[in-house]
């Protein structure tokens, strides 16, 4: 089981060299995890063309990422947001704001 484990771990490091986001020096990070509107635009469209963004999307939600751009996706509370609304609007409908 353990075998196991590091093969997947040693693999998924392998992987990661090719995400879009990593650029050695994390340039990328405030455009991730960023509350601006146009900002989480940005990060999903560079997600659009990464080769890990399936893996990537898997892993955020396995992990239930608490906040941030993950695989094209915006993640709140572990969950996918399906879109980011200005500050001051309230939710189209209340009972999805209250479970996200
Ligand atoms: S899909 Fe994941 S690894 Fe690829 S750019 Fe987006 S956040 Fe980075």
């Amino acid at each position: 089981m353990l075998a196991e484990w590091k093969v997947a771990t040693a693999q998924e490091e392998q992987d990661w060299t090719s995400a879009r986001c990593r650029d050695g020096a994390s340039t990328m990070t405030a455009l991730f995890f960023s509350e601006q509107i146009d900002d989480i635009a940005r990060a999903k469209a560079i997600c659009q063309l990464c080769p890990l963004r399936g893996l990537c999307l898997e892993g955020a939600l396995r992990r239930r990422e608490p906040w941030g751009v993950w695989g094209g996706q915006l993640f709140l509370n572990g969950k996918i947001l399906p879109q980011k609304r200005k500050r001051g609007r309230p939710p189209k409908n209340p009972q999805v704001a209250q479970s996200a």
